[in-house]
């Protein structure tokens, strides 16, 4: 995908998501200054337009078919450091790795990271993403001070945590505007090192009884989960969890590059996609790769040293990793559903189970409070995601049946996964969607702002 400046003839080109299933043809505009962004907006035609970052949202979020797609990564300046306080005020385009690869440096972290670090900090805001870290630090846009929207009528406005413009706007998937700039606050750390200690647990309520009894002690918690493994192993996982190593942690040697950053890159997945036979991601295969990759975990291990990369974002280390599931793309699901709905839980995921898909990155955390976002996903309970191969046979089915579990126990999908839900789930997952929808109707009554998904949940 390739996107035209904004003063040359845009034409349309596909785009999809990261699990890139359902593209459609946009014109892609990519604005490099404020004025260039709303004369863009202006020029949106009938169709109406949507930012866009890097495209990792898995479904249909930065996609609108027959308008305009403003690609935001042209605007990418860090515009202001304090390195005394932990304060960074930058463009929307610029990504969360270019942020660490400047802070990391001077001793700050984004307070919030997602499993990869290509996203930018518009899509972070628009998605209000969250991280290994929810239970203890919130989402992305708890730690937004402030954040410059350019909306419908073509204003820039300054919105402030508190006020309904910023709610409306944290996880409401570039819907209210297009984010122009915002300021953060950073989380100091002493060295880009993790202190990770990791275990594993025999079966989902092992895991769960683990999660609930020590997660408070991590500031960064997650398990991956066997979602393959039947019977007395249904749900068995391995909890990685973990702390930003302290600097009389390293060896000496390490400690004299305590602060350095530098990811190391494997070869693209089309690359590896060659070498790897048909079926990769069959049953058997996964079945197999998920058996070693338990049985490879330690029993119990503490307070292993991990680059930062390896315990976040694994999956950057492999550019266009999304590839290796072919040209039908893959779905993510991901649900939340409340403590005190475990039961709801193990349904899901005994169901999972007894289907057999094909899923090796299926992850389970638990969340903490909910978060000022009247779109945000994050409800105090437990998150499952999980990718699966598009179109196998059954697929569908089950998801929306999975839906409607998800809903009855009263939780919700994640939009920013999301390519296929139901419209008529969407009130009951998101109480606060008519708020939503009340504002969005007085600030943009042309509905300049849509995209495939606003059109396909009637958001
Ligand atoms: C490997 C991988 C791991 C992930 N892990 C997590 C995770 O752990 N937690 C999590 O929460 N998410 C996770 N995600 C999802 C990802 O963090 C979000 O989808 C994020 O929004 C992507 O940011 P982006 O810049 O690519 O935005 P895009 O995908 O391009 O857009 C996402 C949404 O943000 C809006 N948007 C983008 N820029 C702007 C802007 N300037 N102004 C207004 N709206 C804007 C878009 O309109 C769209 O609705 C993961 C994705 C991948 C591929």
């Amino acid at each position: 995908m390739s996107a035209e400046t904004a003063d040359a003839p845009p034409l349309p080109v596909p785009v999809t998501g990261w699990g890139r299933t359902a593209p459609s043809a946009a014109r892609l505009v990519r604005p490099r200054t404020h004025e260039e962004a709303a004369a863009a907006v202006r020029g949106s035609g009938a169709r109406g337009s949507i930012a866009r970052g890097l495209g990792r949202a898995y479904g249909d979020a930065a996609q609108n078919a027959g308008g305009a797609v403003l690609d935001m990564t042209g605007l990418d300046r860090i515009r202001r450091i304090d390195a005394e306080t932990g304060v960074v005020v930058c463009d929307a385009g610029v990504s969360l790795h270019r942020l660490m690869e400047v802070l990391l440096p001077l001793g700050w972290f984004v307070p919030v990271t997602p499993g990869t670090r290509q996203v930018t900090v518009g899509g972070a805001i628009g998605a209000d993403i969250h991280g290994k870290n929810h239970h203890v630090s919130g989402s992305f846009s708890r730690h937004v001070l402030s954040l410059e929207l350019l909306t419908a009528d073509g204003e820039v406005r300054t919105a402030l945590p508190g006020t309904d413009l910023f709610d409306a706007t944290a996880g409401g998937m570039g819907l209210t505007g297009v984010i122009l700039s915002a300021e953060l606050r950073l989380h100091h750390v002493e060295t880009s090192l993790m202190s990770v200690d990791t275990e594993r647990a025999a079966d989902l309520d092992d895991l769960m009884a683990r999660l609930t009894a020590t997660d408070h002690r991590y500031r960064y918690s997650v398990a991956w989960i066997d979602l393959l493994a039947r019977g007395a192993a249904t749900g068995r996982a391995v909890l990685t969890r973990g702390e930003h190593a302290p600097l009389d942690a390293l060896p000496p040697r390490a400690a004299r590059r305590a602060l350095e950053f530098r990811p190391r890159r494997l070869p693209s997945a089309p690359g590896l996609a060659g070498l790897v036979p048909d079926g990769l991601l069959g049953r058997t295969s996964v079945t197999l790769f998920n058996e070693f990759w338990y049985r490879r975990a330690p029993r119990s291990r503490t307070g292993e040293l991990q680059r930062l990369p390896a315990f976040f974002h694994p999956l950057d280390g492999v550019p266009h990793w999304n590839r290796i599931y072919g040209r039908g793309g893959f779905v993510q699901y991901q649900f939340v559903v409340g403590y005190g709905q475990e039961d709801a839980l193990r349904r899901i995921v005994r169901r999972i189970a007894h289907h057999g898909f094909p899923s090796f990155l299926a992850v389970l955390k638990r969340f903490g409070d909910g978060d000022p976002g009247w779109l945000s996903f994050p409800v105090p309970g437990w998150t499952l995601a999980l990718d699966i191969p598009a179109g196998l046979p059954g697929l569908g089915a089950l998801l929306d049946a999975l839906d409607e579990d998800v809903a009855g126990a009263g939780g919700r999908v994640y939009l920013a996964k999301d390519s296929r839900l139901r419209p008529e789930l969407l009130a009951a997952m998101y109480p606060r969607l008519d708020r939503f929808r009340a504002l969005r109707a007085e600030l943009d009554p042309r509905g300049v702002f849509v995209s495939d998904l606003s059109r396909r949940l009637s958001l």
